[in-house]
């Protein structure tokens, strides 16, 4: 048995904008084990990263594409340079580009450089896991916290501790 989880991303109305696989899983029919069934927690958790990944990635690209053009004239802002950069979530490190636009050269930017994630994404980590890091921190010893962390979260999610 093969199995292909898909993602599909689109502006609401239904109509496919973009389709990203992001697993592909296989069973063997033969030398199945009594009881072997569904997806382990280590697919569990890789598959969750996955589409945290590519949801992520998705919704800063549509958050930048609608801040591009300036407030004032309408212009599109010129690419200026762009970085790798990472964001710890409950569900897993994930990574995404950064970009820097060269300010409109109408002048309404007010600076020479606009960097649009800069009041969007302030922190390296989602307020949901710093909340959860905190959650466990007060109610268990820190190296039970950090043991519940290792085993129910996936691999890079537990790394902020
Ligand atoms: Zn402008």
């Amino acid at each position: 048995m093969r199995c292909t989880i898909v993602l599909e991303f689109d502006n609401g109305d239904g109509s496919v904008v973009k389709r990203v696989e992001v697993m592909r899983l296989h069973r063997a029919t033969e030398n199945q084990m009594p009881g072997d069934v569904g997806l382990s927690l280590a697919e569990g958790m890789s598959l969750v990263n996955c589409v945290q990944q590519e949801f992520v990635v998705e919704q800063i690209e549509r958050f930048c594409a609608s801040h591009r053009a300036c407030v004032v004239c309408g212009v599109q802002r010129r690419l200026h340079d762009s970085h790798c950069s990472e964001l710890k979530t409950a569900l897993g490190k994930v990574f995404y580009c950064r970009e820097r636009w060269k300010a409109c050269n109408c002048g309404a930017d007010g600076s020479r450089y606009v960097s649009p994630l800069k009041k969007y994404l302030t922190e390296a980590s989602t307020g949901e896991l710093r909340w959860l890091h905190a959650e466990l921190g007060a109610t268990m010893p820190y190296r039970q916290a950090r043991r519940v962390m290792d085993l129910l979260l996936p691999p890079r999610a537990a790394t902020i501790m």
